[in-house]
């Protein structure tokens, strides 16, 4: 049995660094390799909403103080879950048990900027910016071989591919493993939470998550960023973008709802007139949101998922994340499955390293473990697009009437978060 183990893992990303921290801290010689030139180079999206799933993870792989750190950085954690219809009559609503900061399962949002540079502390000569993963092959004496975009390489015991969901890794480790388009287009704004603002909001939002169901296969999706304990930084501080306090939304639709015009081709001010085409019998205050956005800051994105695949022949080279399960991102827990993978993998990988297990069997374990998890995320992922989606007037009823029926029978309800 070979070791100590050298693990090298592609993608500086959520669950890439999460691994890299777990492993680093039980002494296992890992490297990170990562396309971005810098930390900033790539806008990051605005913020994730870490559960209790993924606080665990977290916990787990990072050193109690980064995890403070992260727990401090964290915006207000979400008091609730609410569902709403279009004229913002509440359908369902469930109270999080966990909201202080201090709490472990609490619901955390955080700026993506800030998860990143957190995530980077303690990594330094760790993680290599700059190097884009081209490929591998088999090395001398088991090891495997990374291949970047500058003719330099890298090689290891066990590779792992955390390059998020266009990863080149899966592409030629499973070459039959796909992503696909599922035909729903989503544009996201936010609007800056200042007291004019505020006033106007829908108070579930303030409160945390808020799916809103309207009509003609419609769906809206609102959240608040909040810092009402911390202290504000300054404009010219450096860390004043990460504890900017806004409400960040995204509205989605079948891409034949938004008419002839291609949504990944126009503008802020396009898109948003766009969505409010869409909206016009919907409440005012929702209205609201799209129209105080900032035009800079509204994109679309055609919504994809992966289609679930069986196990493979496991090998020195794995997976984790957005790699293999991508989803779509209708149940808000992409990052935290891949945390929850980067705290299995760590664990699998640490009792190769102490000489314990033999690495294949180790990966095996986790893979099987990782892909059935992993893929029901992604069915329940795909499952709720389509509910939140439905086109047909008795279907849109009956999801509504469900709701409702849930609201009132908590057995219901909790069958119907199950795995959220
Ligand atoms: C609008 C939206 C909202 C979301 N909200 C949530 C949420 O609230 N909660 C939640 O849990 N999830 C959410 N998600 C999903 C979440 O963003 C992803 O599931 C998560 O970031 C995946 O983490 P990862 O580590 O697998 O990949 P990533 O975080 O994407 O990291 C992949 C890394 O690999 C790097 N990379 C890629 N290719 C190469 C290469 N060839 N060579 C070297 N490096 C490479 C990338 O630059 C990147 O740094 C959301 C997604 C979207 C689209």
């Amino acid at each position: 049995m070979k070791r100590p183990l050298k693990v090298t893992i592609i993608g500086a990303g959520t669950g890439g660094l999460c691994l890299a921290h777990g492993l680093q801290s039980d002494g296992v010689a890992v490297e990170v390799f990562e396309r971005d030139h810098s930390p900033a180079d790539r806008q990051q999206g605005f913020r994730l909403s870490i559960n209790a799933t993924g606080g665990a993870a977290l916990r787990s792989c990072l050193p109690q103080a980064l995890f403070d750190k992260l727990a401090a950085s964290s915006a207000d954690p979400s008091e609730g879950l609410t569902f709403l219809d279009h004229r913002l009559n509440r359908l369902l609503a469930i109270d999080f048990p966990h909201n202080e900061r201090s709490d472990a399962d609490a619901e955390r949002p955080i700026s993506r900027a800030a998860l990143r540079r957190i995530l980077l502390e303690g990594l330094d000569g760790i993680v290599r910016f700059g190097r884009k993963f081209t490929g591998f092959e088999d090395g001398a004496d088991g090891s495997v071989v990374a291949h970047f975009a500058d003719g330099t390489t890298a090689s290891g015991d066990v590779l792992i591919g955390a390059d998020g969901a266009g990863s080149k890794l899966r592409s030629q480790l499973l070459p039959h493993a796909r992503r696909v388009e599922t035909g729903i287009m989503a544009v996201s704004g936010k609007v800056d939470l200042n007291d004019a603002n505020r006033a106007l909001v829908p108070p579930p939002v303030l409160r945390g998550p808020t799916p809103i169901l309207g009509p003609r296969g419609c769906f809206m999706f609102a959240s608040a960023v909040q810092y009402r304990d911390g202290e504000r930084p300054a404009r010219n501080d450096t860390f004043h973008d990460e504890r900017e306090e806004y409400v960040m939304w995204g509205f989605s639709a079948h891409r034949a709802k938004f008419g002839s015009a291609d949504p990944d081709r126009l503008g802020g001010e396009k898109l948003k007139a766009a969505v409010l085409g869409l909206m016009q019998d919907w409440h005012p205050s929702a209205m609201r949101l799209v129209q105080a956005a900032d035009a800079s800051a509204v994109s679309a994105f055609a919504v994809k998922t992966s289609v679930p695949i069986p196990p493979w022949r496991t090998r020195n080279v794995t997976l984790l994340g957005d790699a293999l399960h991508n989803m779509t991102p209708f149940r808000g827990i992409g990052a935290n499955t891949a945390l929850r993978d980067a705290a299995a993998l760590r664990n699998a990988l640490v009792i190769v390293d102490r000489g314990e297990r033999d690495l294949v069997p180790a990966l095996a374990d986790y893979e099987r473990d990782m892909i059935d998890y992993g893929f029901a995320a992604v069915r329940a992922s795909l499952a709720d697009m389509e509910r939140f989606h439905a086109d047909r007037p008795l279907s849109r009823a009956l999801t509504k009437a469900a709701f409702r029926a849930a609201d009132w029978i908590p057995p219901l309800k909790a069958a119907l978060m199950g795995g959220r």
